[in-house]
């Protein structure tokens, strides 16, 4: 029996989802059978990854939980072919359909953010920026990006990457208040005169004002770079201001708040469009994964759609709820509160590190990171903040009052973490909302 799946139609979806339940029960024939029979110890693990998933709270910024139609995708025969080259150009025979759903990831990339030129074929965050370097700049070019501490992201030129000893990357900061400090940026960029100059950042919560950058930009005659990773799905859905149509490139990853397939996506103007595309191949890159193709080009059109605009309004919403008991907590909101999907907060003055709060509050079922602050007295691996967000929780429907109830309990939490009492409490609270809002029902790899 085949059964189609279609996102758009939910009766089918519904019925595909009770068929396959009713398979299960009645049946007993697993969902991924040849998995847990050829392989039950990597079934287990991905079926204890699924429980994982499903038990907690999860609320690192850049997760997020994909549809089963991507899954698909990503599971399916197009992982078996090697494609180098682009749609119509490639070095292998055979093609044809892979033509097809790469042209169609373009094609859906373009009209999502107005871009001229897409190459979908990135394997992820990292390696679309290590691309767009080598395809714009020469060995020892200065780049002008932001401070990792201030919410910069490795790639934009950490002393740890094999990029910083490549390029002259300087540093700008935000202001004390927390602000992008663009009087300090235009300083910066006449003193260093830089070839490029990069926005675009992992751990800070404000809007960007491209248009300010471009003409800095264009005062000292240097390419303008977004790297948008963690704010594409705002950015898609009219929700964020866009840099597409304005900058030199602009960079993504798809697995964030654009609730892909973890992978990559460069898009530029018409003139950078050769240089791009042969720095990722073959300059960087072999073969494109084609089955995470694919799944680009069904995120792609989940995006396009009325409900994932709807869907980005609900996570900054709910970020706007977390940042309310923030503001009035103990705890030091950092740049002052958030424009997007995440908050960075000093947890130190509630006697704790980054560190400490990562770990107690897994304990009690809420997932978040540990990161730096802004010129942050302590160390990357035992920071003073955490840094916490909305996309995953959004997507499980979660709301307003539920976020007000999280902050408060982790407040909760972190404030009396000897105290069993108030741990048992967060515990419950956790198995209520999650129960409440089932992940992936009637999934299973056993
Ligand atoms: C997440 C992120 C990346 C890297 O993406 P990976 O897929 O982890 O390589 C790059 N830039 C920014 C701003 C990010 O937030």
């Amino acid at each position: 029996m085949i059964i189609k799946m279609d996102n758009e139609n939910t009766n089918t979806l519904r019925n595909y989802e009770f068929v396959n339940s009713y398979i299960i029960r009645v049946f007993a024939i697993p969902i991924m059978s040849y998995l847990s029979q050829t392989d039950p110890e990597i079934a287990n693990a991905i079926e204890a990854e699924l429980g994982r998933e499903r038990h907690v709270l999860e609320m690192i910024p850049s997760e997020n939980f994909v549809s089963r139609a991507v899954l698909e995708a990503l599971g399916s025969v197009a992982t078996n072919k090697y494609a180098e080259g682009l749609p119509g150009q490639r070095y292998y025979g055979g093609c044809d359909e892979i033509d097809k759903l790469e042209s169609l990831a373009i094609e859906r990339a373009k009209k999502l953010f107005g871009a001229e030129h897409v190459n979908v074929q990135p394997l992820s965050g990292a390696p679309a920026n290590i691309a767009v370097y080598s395809a714009l700049l020469k060995p020892d070019d200065a780049i002008l990006g932001m401070d990792l501490s201030h919410g910069g992201h490795l790639t934009h030129g950490s002393p740890v990457t094999w990029m910083a000893k490549l390029f002259n990357f300087i540093r700008y900061k935000t202001t004390a208040e927390g602000k992008i400090d663009y009087d300090h940026i235009r300083t910066m960029a006449h003193e260093h005169k830089p070839k490029l100059i990069l926005v675009g950042y992992s751990a800070y919560t404000r809007e960007i004002d491209y248009a300010a950058i471009k003409t800095i930009a264009d005062d000292v005659g240097a390419l303008t770079m977004a790297d948008i990773a963690h704010i594409a799905g705002l950015i898609a859905a009219g929700e964020m201001n866009n840099p597409v149509t304005s900058f030199d490139v602009v960079t993504t990853t798809t697995h964030k708040t654009l609730r892909g397939p973890r992978g990559g996506m460069i898009m530029c103007k018409k003139n950078h469009a050769k240089a791009i595309d042969s720095a990722v191949f073959p300059g960087l890159q072999g073969g494109p994964h084609e089955n995470n193709i694919a799944a680009k080009a069904v995120a792609f059109k989940e995006a396009l759609k009325p409900s994932f605009k709807e869907y980005a309004k609900q996570i900054k919403k709910n970020a706007k709820a977390l940042e309310k008991v923030f503001t009035g907590s103990n705890a030091k909101l950092m740049f002052g509160g958030t424009d997007n999907h995440m908050l960075l907060i000093d947890v130190t003055p509630l006697g704790l590190s980054g560190k400490e709060a990562q770990i107690v509050l897994d304990s009690v079922g809420i997932t978040l990171n540990k990161n730096m602050i802004p010129d942050d007295p302590r160390s990357p691996m035992d920071p003073s903040g955490i840094r916490l967000g909305t996309p995953a929780l959004t997507t499980r429907g979660l709301k307003e009052a539920d976020m007000e109830r999280i902050a408060q309990t982790i407040l909760d939490v972190l404030t009396h973490r000897t105290d069993d009492g108030v741990k048992d409490k967060a515990r419950a609270m956790v198995k209520e909302l999650t129960e409440k809002h089932p992940l992936y029902p009637d999934f299973s790899y056993l």
